[in-house]
């Protein structure tokens, strides 16, 4: 028995520390060397002898081995692999891997998450945000805008040109802004917490759109002429891909081009196109199309159907039709359908030229892979900090049963989860925008920052929504949350729908180009090359083993002797997250080679194992963040609910993937393996949510740095700004409130009218005239908060109600 143990612990040890097959071969033999010793040639030794030979042979010489063993994996996989289609070829190859394929290796190296530098601004950029930006801010009202104007004032509009807000991503060289994905990102969320409509109109041509598709693929003519025209607002871009046939599958759009010659005898493209949802394609000057290219003729080249290309075409090109507006859910950003019948365009006005016809796809998908992770997730954080800040600040100011609401367990709830989910929120958009300012751009984690941050905002808006009651529910100029509570969806849907997002591409695209192994197999594949298949094959069956061996050491020990970076505060969730890592590359690599190419229509597994590897990233980010912050001691309660809450779930998601794992005695046994003692992780306990909600009801520095970025005001007229002023108010007048809530409980003060108590209690000398002052004044600014709008009969009618 004990020497069948130390065979077991020498082969685990052998996995566990990815020994090469050599050494392996010689440390067995040596064990059995020493068994023969101790026992002599016995029936056992022979075939334990036997076995090692077996497994030795073809183990060290490639050559049998490609015969026996590989050849046959090498048909049974080229079999099942997953017929692609152009497009998706080219989607899955957008853009680069980083942390993701990181925790894709099951042994995530920290220190390459640990070293990027931390996201920081210039001083050009600072000052640009402190000035032109809070300038637009208080410009805005968006009351006025979306329900009286249903556009952004002239005047707006006119700053957003004149400040070059529509070139912040264009370089000095053509007077653009040439601002980090930091400024962009810092400047995208800090108008998206005044108002939605401003910030996508702002986002729009600085996202993917013309001037990041000439940036990357112009001719230099293009960008010499486009560029500086675009900075001043002289042309205002739109992007045209979605038409009524081609939505999430935009691949499969029906537009086409011909290449042709026109009555001059011109070379171009005769144009045929419909489309429809284009932001700000009603207002636009400029449109880049997406459509496919054919040359029936043959007048530039072999190929007949040539594929997607994008041009870029002044909307005032005889055939264009620039339709009427959609209604974006009340938002008021610009947004409509487009058609055109045999428009002609010449050559040059493909963007990059005649080198560039059939790259569209590519170049799309290239652009998305950055674009996706810094407008919408800005904007997500934006709207989540702007609802932590005014709602937990209603939450403090809103009493019932003689109570703030806010202290009531029911409502620290969602007031906790508001907080910790808009803490991993903003350390995700930072972090990810130090890596893209950094040169990464990762693809995986960019549809994982536009999946998570979109969803979570949504469930950070809708508690929003409970807390807020009727004053969230009754439109009108005071109500500050419910227009972006009504316009959600729409981050929810653009830039690759969510559920889309989710159950296709985050593990879709991250299986095959996060896994170390499964792209280089596929390679070697398609090229028909054994040998090479055979080298990676290898390597695989030894990562497999290795993450077995590991997984259970480290479910055993629940990672403790598990080395890590991280301090007393920190150090258990670097480990949960590399135990977690393993698990999920487990799983993972059982599902690919279980399921083969079936994998890509198991969308509900895939989405599953899309939440685990969101968790990991975003819990990574937010030890990232508290690092680059300074841990400041009283971020714990942010920094532990955040944590606790990402491993929780990422946990149960991947328990969750084993119920829909086939061939389910192997699934178990893995599982067993995995989690050896049961669920290891809980959600955040009553103590803590208790702390974290409570931040969002003080005034104090881990509030302010929670929700720094936002456009705050303190005018009593603002929609937000009485928030503010009552919130202060009603903190300060707190000790007041106690005293009279005593005199109260002691039946010296009667209860009722807040007024009438306040006289009594002055009169009675409970509190002094300028207690009673500071009193008054809070009771004045509660009730001033607490307000909402009511409307005429006429009003309601014919609209034109009044901005605040
Ligand atoms: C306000 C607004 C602004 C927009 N701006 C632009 C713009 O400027 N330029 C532009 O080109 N387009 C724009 N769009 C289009 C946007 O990108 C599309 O709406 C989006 O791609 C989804 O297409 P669809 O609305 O046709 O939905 P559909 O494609 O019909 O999808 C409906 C649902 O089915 C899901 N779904 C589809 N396929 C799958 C699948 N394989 N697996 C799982 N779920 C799936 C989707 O996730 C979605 O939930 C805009 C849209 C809106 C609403």
């Amino acid at each position: 028995m004990l020497w069948l143990f130390a065979l077991l612990i020498t082969i685990w040890g052998l996995f566990y520390y990815k020994t090469p097959i050599r050494w392996a071969t010689a440390v067995l033999g040596m064990l059995l060397g020493a068994y023969i010793l101790a026992f002599g040639l016995t029936p056992c030794s022979i075939s334990l002898w036997s076995g090692l030979l077996l497994f030795a042979i073809p183990a060290n010489i490639p050559v049998i081995r490609q015969q026996l063993f590989s050849r046959w994996i090498f048909k049974l996989m080229k079999r099942a692999l997953p017929v692609m289609s152009q497009t998706e070829r080219e989607a899955l190859e957008a853009g680069n891997t980083w942390w993701d394929a990181e925790l894709f290796s099951g042994n995530p190296d920290w220190k390459v998450l640990l070293d990027l530098p931390a996201s920081r601004l210039s001083e050009e950029e600072q000052a640009f945000i402190d000035g032109p930006v809070e300038t637009l801010c208080a410009m805005l009202n968006d009351w006025d805008i979306t329900h009286n104007r249903k556009d952004l004032p002239p005047e707006v509009w006119s700053y957003i040109k004149q400040q070059k807000f529509c070139g912040m991503i264009i370089p000095k060289e053509y007077g653009g802004l040439a601002f980090s994905e930091t400024a962009h990102s810092e400047i995208v969320m800090k108008i998206a917490s005044r108002s939605t409509t401003a910030a996508v109109t702002v986002m729009v041509p600085n996202s993917l759109g013309p001037a990041k598709l000439l940036l990357n693929y112009g001719t230099e003519q293009q960008k010499n002429h486009y560029l500086p025209r675009l900075v001043t607002g002289a042309e205002i871009p739109a992007f045209a891909l979605t038409g009524p046939q081609a939505g999430s599958d935009a691949g499969a759009m029906p537009d086409t081009g011909i290449v042709c010659y026109n009555q001059d005898k011109v070379l171009g493209i005769r144009l045929n196109w419909e489309k429809r949802y284009i932001t700000l394609g009603p207002v636009s000057t400029v449109l880049g199309l997406a459509f496919k290219l054919y040359d029936p003729d043959h007048l530039i080249g072999d190929k007949e159907n040539i594929g997607i290309t994008v041009a870029l075409i002044p909307t005032n090109t005889s055939g264009i039709s620039i339709g009427k507006r959609h209604n974006p859910l009340d938002s008021a950003f610009q947004n409509g359908p487009n058609w055109g019948k045999d428009v002609f365009i010449p050559m040059d006005w493909i963007i990059g030229g005649v080198d560039q016809v059939g790259n569209g796809w590519k170049m799309l998908m290239q652009s998305l892979t950055t674009g996706r992770a810094v407008s919408l997730p800005a904007l997500s954080v934006g709207a989540a900090k702007f609802t932590c800040r005014n709602t937990g600040a209603y939450a403090r100011i809103r009493q019932q049963f003689n109570l703030p609401i806010g202290e009531f367990e029911g409502i620290e709830e969602p007031l906790a989860r508001m907080a910790g989910e808009t803490y991993i929120l903003d350390a995700a958009r930072k972090v990810t925008n130090a890596a893209l300012d950094n040169g990464e751009k990762p693809a995986v984690i960019s549809a994982i920052l536009k999946y998570e941050l979109t969803e979570r905002m949504r469930r950070i808006v809708n508690d929003g929504m409970d807390i807020q009651g009727g004053s969230g529910i009754c439109m009108g100029p005071k109500n500050y949350l419910g227009r972006l509570y009504q316009v959600i969806p729409v981050s929810i849907t653009v830039e690759g729908a969510n559920i889309l997002t989710r159950t296709m591409m985050i593990f879709g695209q991250g299986a095959i180009r996060c896994h170390p192994y499964i792209q280089k197999e596929m390679a070697a594949l398609q090229q028909d090359d054994l040998q090479q298949f055979d080298d990676v094959l290898f390597q695989h069956i030894g990562f497999f083993m290795h993450n077995l061996a590991a997984s259970f050491w480290l479910g055993l020990t629940n990672a403790r002797f598990h080395k890590v970076p991280g301090d007393k505060n920190t150090r258990r969730y670097y480990r949960h997250i590399s135990r977690l890592s393993v698990g999920f590359a487990l799983f993972a690599d059982y599902a690919l080679l279980t399921l083969g190419g079936s994998l890509k229509r198991k969308e509900r597994l895939s989405g599953l194992f899309a939440d685990v590897l969101s968790n990991l990233y975003l819990c990574s980010c937010v030890l990232k963040h508290n690092q680059d912050q300074g841990c400041p001691e009283d971020d714990a309660s942010l920094l532990q609910w955040a944590c606790q809450h990402s491993i929780y779930q990422a946990q149960q998601s991947l328990r969750a993937v084993f119920w829909r794992l086939p061939l389910r005695p192997l699934a178990w046994v893995l599982r067993s393996l995995i989690f050896p003692l049961g669920k290891p992780y809980s959600p955040p306990g009553d103590q803590l949510i208790h702390k974290t909600a409570s931040l969002l009801l003080t005034d104090t520095s881990v509030r302010d740095r929670l929700t720094h970025g936002i456009y705050i005001n303190s005018n009593a007229d603002d929609a937000t700004g009485r928030i503010e002023v009552a919130f202060k108010a009603v903190l300060a007048a707190a000790p007041i409130e106690a005293k009279i809530r005593l005199a109260q409980k002691q039946k010296q003060l009667s209860k009722g009218d807040p007024f009438k108590k306040l006289a009594e209690a002055l009169t009675l000398g409970i509190i002094t005239q300028d207690e009673a002052e500071l009193f008054a004044t809070a009771e004045q600014a509660r009730l001033a908060a607490i307000t909402v709008d009511d409307f005429s009969a006429e009003e309601l009618m014919g609209g034109g109600f009044k901005a605040i």
